[in-house]
């Protein structure tokens, strides 16, 4: 199987790409986290996109899919593979295809996730996770069983993402609406998208996810 989780930022593809790996042994590709660990690592990549970033605005196309065919080539042709905030662009989705194709892949699904914008705010800027194990958390929706300790590991170090506050999403959403929802129709010609309702809770979520890949 390979999956992308398309909808703007705060829909839950990072917490149902998660849940995938779990359930299904997939592997999330997430250029998010990439370009995080670049950043946090001080590559050459990592020096270019962190201003970019904290901005909200879009890596270049090169970047990201650079970094997909690395990992792409990296990985065996069996492991099922979800693509977690990529494509972004039109010309992503064009190079996605190529790629696929190169890797001897096809694609099962494109699940978007609609979400109602205002309150993607608040659950964005509510998010935090695990500095040790990265489990995701949210100051209201889903926090710790104990305060201040993580339930997967027992750490108590928790980090927020920089481009997280209110600013910053509004344009990561705009960047969306102007830049990704438009990459829809692409799929939608091959009939591969289903939409599911995001504002659901995480479990519904994930149930609804898991009718469409059965
Ligand atoms: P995310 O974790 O998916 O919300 O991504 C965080 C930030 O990384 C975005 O706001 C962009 O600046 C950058 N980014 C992640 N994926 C891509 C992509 N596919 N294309 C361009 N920029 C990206």
């Amino acid at each position: 199987m390979n999956i992308i989780l398309l909808g703007p930022p705060g829909a839950g593809k990072g917490t149902q790409a998660h849940r995938l790996v779990e359930h299904y042994g997939m592997r999330q590709l997430s250029t998010g986290d990439m370009l995080r660990a670049a950043v946090k690592a001080e590559t050459p990549v990592g020096l270019e996109a962190k201003a970019v970033m904290d901005r909200g605005d879009l890596v270049s196309d090169e970047i990201v899919t650079a970094l997909i065919d690395a990992e792409l080539t990296a990985m065996g042709d069996d492991v099922g593979v979800i693509f977690d905030g990529y494509p972004r662009t039109q010309a992503q989705a064009e190079q996605l295809d190529d790629l696929l194709a190169k890797h001897d892949r096809e694609l099962t699904r494109v699940v978007e996730l609609g979400v109602d914008e205002d309150a993607l705010v608040e659950r964005i800027t509510g998010r935090f996770t695990c500095a040790e194990c990265g489990a995701l958390y949210h100051d209201t929706a889903n926090p710790p069983a104990k305060d201040g300790v993580c339930d997967e590991c027992g750490s108590t170090e928790f980090k927020r993402r920089p481009d997280d506050n209110e600013e910053t999403v509004r344009n990561r959403m705009q960047e969306y609406r102007g830049k990704t929802a438009p990459i829809l129709p692409h799929y939608e010609a091959r009939d591969l998208v289903s939409r599911v309702d995001g504002m659901a809770s995480i479990e519904e979520v994930s149930k609804a996810i898991d009718a469409l890949l059965a």
